[in-house]
């Protein structure tokens, strides 16, 4: 049976999925940033699921895949079984990097800055641990649905009911944190769009997708006060888009952003 760790990171593979045509030009992307170079290493940061990975693996790159959490490392684990030659798996934290100095070419954290209060720590292992020359490659999704505002918007009606304050907006101010460090320090980080699609999400999904707390603003609150937002939010939602079964259109895009070293 899978413990709690491993049903949360099921639930986040399958709800943060991206269809196969878009995870390979995200794939794309990340490779041509290291365009001539023979052989090289990449590092990625909070691996989760490794559905930025996966790709990656699957074109026969060596790969580091690093996080924190077991459970995610667990499903990760299961579906790179097939694959794994080049893989090596690391359960440690960002902030402290069991590498060597100047070790892959390429560190990748995508949706990871946000989650570390003490993030320069994380992208100081990651400047030591490339090589002259390496890239940090950062992504992250733009994901915009007026539905799933609404039901995420009431969600934090419901907790803040309970007099606790929900922050919102954090990954976004973290990344230009990071790009301003990355400036000071004398770097050109680039950012582009690599690719842009529409999805359509159902009410259901949407709502599991609070519940297990995917969304980084969820996971600070006290899981009784989570609890009755969810027992009140499941009736709201019904009440206000009809079936939990109705599906609505999500436009999503991804981002890119490429520091060089030297
Ligand atoms: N990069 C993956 C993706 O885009 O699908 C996963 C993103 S998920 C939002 C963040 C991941 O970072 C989780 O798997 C979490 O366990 C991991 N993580 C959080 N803090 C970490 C830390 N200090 N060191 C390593 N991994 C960490």
């Amino acid at each position: 049976m899978a413990s709690a760790l491993t049903r949360m990171a099921y639930a986040y593979d399958r709800l943060r999925a991206y269809p196969p045509e878009v995870a390979g030009r995200i794939a794309t992307a990340m490779t041509s940033a290291l365009s001539g170079r023979e052989d090289p290493v990449f590092l990625e940061l909070g691996v989760g699921t490794g559905r930025i990975a996966l790709p990656l693996i699957a074109r026969g790159y060596a790969y580091v895949a690093l996080d924190k959490d077991p459970g995610m490392l667990e499903v990760f684990r299961q579906k790179a079984a097939g694959v794994m030659r080049k893989v090596r798996l690391l359960l440690a934290d960002a902030r402290a990097l069991p590498l060597p100095d100047e070790s892959v070419h390429a560190v990748i954290a995508v949706h990871l800055w946000h989650l570390l209060p003490d993030w320069p720590k994380a992208l100081a292992e990651a400047l030591r641990v490339l090589k002259p020359g390496g890239v940090l490659l950062e992504g992250w999704d733009r994901v915009e649905a007026e539905v799933e505002w609404r039901l995420q918007e009431a969600w934090r009606a419901f907790v803040e009911a309970e007099g606790v304050r929900v922050e919102r907006g954090l990954h976004q101010r973290r990344l230009q944190e990071v790009e301003e460090a990355l400036k000071r320090l004398g770097l050109k980080p680039k950012t582009r769009q690599v690719v842009a699609w529409k999805e359509e999400r159902s009410l259901r999904d949407a709502l599991e997708a609070l519940e297990e707390r995917l969304y980084s603003f969820t996971q600070g609150v006290p899981e009784e006060v989570h609890r009755k937002a969810m027992d009140r939010l499941y009736p709201w939602a019904e009440e206000a888009f009809g079936s939990l079964d109705r599906t609505f259109p999500v436009q999503k895009s991804f981002f890119l952003r490429t520091t060089r070293l030297g």
